[in-house]
């Protein structure tokens, strides 16, 4: 049977010829030729902002922790449905991760419940544009405005993004993105901080630099480089900045491809989903995603955990996503929550995300017949529950509904 993997990396244009040149250039370290095009690439896209690269978007996160000064004592308002480098960027500074809910129709922090949440040690709000939507966000910049909070977007999965046209990361006092080769443009491992508040710029370089002004010296600025801060190796090498520019230079054509898949999924499902077997992801008002994800909500865990096996049978993998950071082990004993989290919980049991990637091609249709075979049979399955075989009832119209359906 054809295997669809969740995910597979591909080779889009000139990753292979730039990397031969960064070798021919002789800098393997970073800081290079390629790294400075990432830079820019990165900066335009998402329309101004200093842009450095780094290993990670964990790396970025850890960046803006350290930008925005927290410490003990200090609370950070985030999501509790995220990966857990957006929490543990706040824990190592020994801030608080304050956990809160969900809206349920965009998976983006919900910003009622935000507002809530503040207290006078809250310092920032971390914003995660889940599946690539940046819901809500000009509602969160307008809050952290009022209450002087620092805001940072976790755009991890949010490259080529927009709200009201605007670009994901160039809301927040500073933006994390990930290059790592589940997203949409990537470089095995890798991201990007974008620094939008101009009092943060010259200080966002030296933490990158392990604490040094390495970069002022080589621009001239100062005469010797010499340790000014905290701060660590946040830089990738020109190897992996140039497998990314290639990526960058084609931004526009793999969010194209991931969109019409993201598309093509849509129209497939939305007659399960009005025949109430699924819920498919909404388009939002005012974003403009990057088709980043596509994703279903099931009726029950059960229902997923079936899902996930038939397909897996069917040789195609689908996986569920975060666990929430609230009840994880870490979250329990370093951060707190702020009123319940039902959305997240319920979200996290029932959410499974289909196979996207760059060269899915005509796999699509392998995916989308099995998954609709998938639906189909369970939903006979619920017909034919015990109940309903002792009354008889639906049989007949469950089994035409079958053929037309399959
Ligand atoms: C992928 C992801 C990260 C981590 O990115 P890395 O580049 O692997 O460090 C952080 N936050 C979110 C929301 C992500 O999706």
């Amino acid at each position: 049977m054809n295997k669809v993997p969740f995910n597979k990396p591909s080779l889009v244009g000139d990753e292979i010829k730039y990397i031969r040149d960064a070798v021919r250039l002789g800098q393997l370290a970073g800081d290079g030729t390629y790294t400075e095009r990432c830079q820019k690439q990165i900066s335009k896209l998402v329309g101004g902002g200093d842009t450095l690269i780094s290993h990670s978007c964990t790396a970025a996160l850890e960046m803006a922790a350290i930008l925005c000064d927290l410490g003990p004592g200090d609370e950070v308002i985030m999501p509790s449905f995220t990966f857990v480098s957006t929490a543990n960027a706040v824990v190592l500074r020994g801030a608080v991760p304050v956990f809160v809910d969900i809206d349920p129709v965009s998976l983006c922090l919900d910003p009622n419940k935000v507002r809530a949440a503040i207290t006078s040690k809250t310092r920032a709000i971390m914003a995660v544009h889940y599946a690539g939507f940046p819901a809500g966000i000009e509602t969160l910049a307008d809050i952290a405005k009022d209450h002087g909070l620092f805001l940072i977007e976790d755009a991890a999965q949010a490259l080529g993004s927009r709200y009201k046209g605007r670009p994901a990361g160039s809301f927040g006092d500073l933006a994390a993105f990930s290059f790592h080769e589940t997203k949409n443009v990537i470089s095995g491992e890798g991201g990007a901080l974008v620094v939008n508040n101009p009092a943060m710029a010259e200080r966002a370089e030296i933490i990158r630099e392990k604490g040094t002004n390495r970069s002022q010296f080589f621009r001239g600025q100062v005469d010797k480089y010499t340790w000014v801060d905290i701060g660590s190796s946040f830089l990738p090498g020109e190897l992996i900045a140039a497998y990314l520019a290639a990526q960058l230079d084609v931004e526009p054509a793999i969010r194209a491809r991931r969109l019409s898949v993201y598309d093509a999924y849509t129209e497939a499902f939305s007659d399960l989903e009005d025949r109430g077997l699924v819920t498919l992801p909404k388009a939002l008002p005012d974003c403009d995603g990057n088709g980043h994800m596509f994703y279903f909500l099931m009726k029950s865990q059960n229902a997923r955990q079936h899902f996930i096996q038939e397909m897996k049978a069917r040789g195609i993998g689908t996986p569920f996503h975060y666990v929430p950071l609230h009840s994880a082990p870490a979250g329990r004993r370093y951060g707190r929550t702020h009123g319940s989290l039902t959305v997240t919980d319920q979200v996290s049991e029932t959410l499974v995300r289909l196979p996207m990637f760059y060269d899915l091609g005509s796999d699509i249709e392998t995916v989308i017949s099995a998954a609709t075979e998938v639906l189909e049979l369970s939903w006979l399955a619920s017909l034919h529950s015990p109940a309903q075989l002792l009354s008889g009832a639906g049989i007949s119209s469950a089994a035409a509904t079958n053929r037309s359906g399959v």
